[in-house]
C-alpha cells in the first residue's frame, strides 16, 4: 500500500490523537472505577459509625428515662421508652443489611441477644412499677396508701436496674464502641487502599505516559524514514549526476510525491545520457558518409600504435582517395558527388573487417587502420578493397576519365615504415601519391 506523504501525515496525526485519547479514557475509567468503589466504602462506614453511636445512645436515653419513670411514675415517659426500645431495632436491622462484614454481623447478633434481654428484664421491672403514679391533692386517701404501699417495689427494682442493668448496659454500650471501632478500623482499611489505589494510578499514569511517548515517537520515526530515505536515495542520484555520472536510475519505491519525483528524476537522466550519447556520437562521426571523424581516428590510431609496441603486433594504416573526384563533380555537380563519397564509404565499411577502424580523412580521402596486421596482409586488404570499389556500379561514372570511378590506395606499416602515428599516416600519403603518380586504380607501398 502506497500513500501520498501528505495522507501519512493525516494518519499519523489520527494516530497519535487515538493513542492519546485512549491513554486518557483509559486513565480515567481506572480513576472513576476506583473513586466509585471508594466512595461506596466511606458512605457505608460512616453510616454503619452513625448507626452504631446512635444505638448507644439510645440505650443511654433509654436508661435515663426507666430512672425517671421510677422516681417520679409518669407513664409518658413510658411511651417515650417504647420509641426508643423501637428506634434501637430499626437502628440494628438498617445496621446489619448495610454491614458486609462478618465480623459486625456476629457483633451486631450478640447485641441483639443481649439488648432483648435488657429490654426484657426491664419492661418486667416496669411492669411491676407501673400503675404507681404519684397521687395528685384531690386523690383518695386509699390511693395515697396503695401508692405508699408501691414505694418499696419501686425502691426494688430501681436497685435491680442500677445493679444488674448497669453491668447489662455497660456490655451493651461495649458492644456498640465495638461496633464503632470496627467501622473506624474499616475505615483505616479504606484510606489505606486509596493510598496504594492512588499509588497503582501513579504507576499506571506513567507507564501509560511512557508508552504512549514511545508509541507516538515510533510513529514519527516510521514517518520520518518514509520520507527521509527515499529522499536520501534521490540527494545522492543528484550528488552523481552533478560529478558527470549520467548512469544512475533510483528505483521509485512508492507512488507518493517522492516516488513521482523519483520517477522524472529517471525520465531526465534517460533524456541526459541519449542526447550526451548523441553528442559524443556528433563529434566523433563524419555528417556526411556516416564514418568516424579524422579526429576520432587520430586518438584511435595513437592508442592502437602503443598497443602495437607493447605487444610488439604488427599495425597498418591505409590512406585511399577517389581518383578524378573533380572530374565527377564538373560533370555530375556536387549534389552527386556527395551521393558518390556515401556510397564509396559504405562500401568502403562492407569491405574491410569490423576491427578496422575506418574514417573520413577529408574531401574525397578516407583513412583506415587495420590492427595486428603486416605489410603483407595489409597488401592484400588494400587489394580487396579497390577491387571491390571497381566493381561498384557508381551512377554516371561512365564519363570518369578512366571510364569508370576508382580509387588509389597507399599503405605504411608499423614498426617498419615508421614508430609514430602521425609518421604512419605521413608515409601511407607518401604511397598514395605514388599510386597516383603510377597511373592510379592502383595500391601503393612507401
Ligand atoms: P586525383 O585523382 O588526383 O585525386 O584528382 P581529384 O580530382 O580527385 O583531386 P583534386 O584534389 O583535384 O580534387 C578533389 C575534389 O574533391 C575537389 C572537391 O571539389 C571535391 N570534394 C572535396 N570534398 C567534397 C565533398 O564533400 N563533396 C563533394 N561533392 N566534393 C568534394
Ligand atoms: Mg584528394
Ligand atoms: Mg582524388
Amino acid at each position: 500500500m502506497s500513500l501520498s506523504i501528505k495522507a501519512r501525515f493525516l494518519l499519523s496525526v489520527i494516530l497519535v490523537t487515538g493513542i492519546v485519547l485512549l491513554d486518557a479514557v483509559l486513565n480515567l475509567q481506572g480513576q472513576k472505577a476506583t473513586g466509585q468503589l471508594l466512595r461506596e466504602a466511606l458512605s457505608k462506614n460512616v453510616s454503619a459509625m452513625h448507626l452504631a453511636s446512635g444505638i448507644k445512645h439510645d440505650f443511654v436515653f433509654y436508661d435515663d428515662l426507666t430512672f425517671r419513670f421510677l422516681s417520679t411514675g409518669d407513664e409518658a415517659l413510658l411511651d417515650e421508652g417504647d420509641r426508643v426500645r423501637k428506634k434501637v431495632t430499626i437502628r440494628m436491622e438498617r445496621l446489619e443489611q448495610e454491614s458486609d462484614s462478618r465480623t459486625v454481623k456476629e457483633l451486631l447478633s450478640e447485641l441483639e441477644t443481649e439488648s432483648a434481654i435488657y429490654f426484657e428484664e426491664a419492661g418486667r421491672l416496669l411492669a411491676a412499677a407501673s400503675g404507681s403514679a404519684a397521687p395528685g391533692k384531690k386523690e383518695s386517701i386509699l390511693r395515697v396508701i396503695r401508692w405508699a404501699e408501691q414505694i418499696p417495689v419501686r425502691q426494688k427494682s430501681m436497685g435491680l436496674l442500677s445493679a444488674r442493668g448497669k453491668e447489662k448496659l455497660a456490655l451493651l454500650y461495649a458492644l456498640c464502641d465495638k461496633l464503632v471501632d470496627l467501622n473506624r478500623v474499616h475505615m483505616e482499611d479504606v484510606q489505606k487502599q486509596i493510598g496504594s489505589t492512588l499509588e497503582q494510578s501513579e504507576k499506571t499514569i506513567l507507564w501509560g505516559g511512557s508508552s504512549v511517548f514511545l508509541g507516538i515517537a515510533l510513529i514519527e520515526i516510521l514517518l520520518a524514514f518514509s520520507i527521509l530515505s527515499p529522499l536520501r536515495e534521490l540527494q545522492s542520484g543528484i550528488h552523481k549526476i552533478m560529478g558527470g555520472e549520467l548512469n544512475v536510475e533510483i528505483n521509485p519505491r512508492s507512488n507518493d510525491e517522492i516516488g513521482q519525483i523519483t520517477r522524472a528524476f529517471n525520465q531526465m537522466t534517460r533524456n541526459l545520457r541519449e542526447k550526451q550519447e548523441q553528442l559524443l556520437k556528433e563529434t566523433i562521426t563524419d555528417a556526411l558518409t556516416g564514418l568516424f571523424n579524422f579526429r576520432y581516428f587520430e586518438e584511435g590510431l595513437k592508442a592502437e600504435t602503443e598497443r602495437a609496441r607493447r605487444y610488439n603486433r604488427p599495425l597498418s594504416v591505409m590512406l585511399i582517395d577517389i581518383d578524378h573526384f573533380k572530374a565527377y563533380n564538373d560533370n555530375h555537380g556536387h549534389e552527386m558527388g556527395n551521393v558518390i563519397l556515401k556510397m564509396t564509404a559504405h562500401a568502403l565499411r562492407e569491405t574491410l573487417r569490423i576491427s578496422d577502424v575506418l574514417a573520413r580523412y577529408g574531401g574525397e580521402e578516407f583513412v583506415v587502420f587495420l590492427p595486428d596486421t603486416d605489410k603483407t596482409n595489409a597488401q592484400r586488404v588494400a587489394e580487396r578493397v579497390r577491387q571491390a570499389i571497381d566493381a561498384c556500379q557508381f551512377p554516371g561514372q561512365e564519363s570518369q576519365p578512366l571510364g569508370k570511378l576508382t580509387i588509389s590506395a597507399g599503405l605504411a606499416c608499423f614498426p617498419e615504415d615508421a614508430k609514430l602515428a602521425k609518421d604512419l599516416v605521413g608515409k601511407a600519403d607518401k604511397a598514395l601519391y605514388k599510386a597516383k603518380h603510377l597511373g592510379r586504380n592502383r595500391v601503393e607501398l612507401v
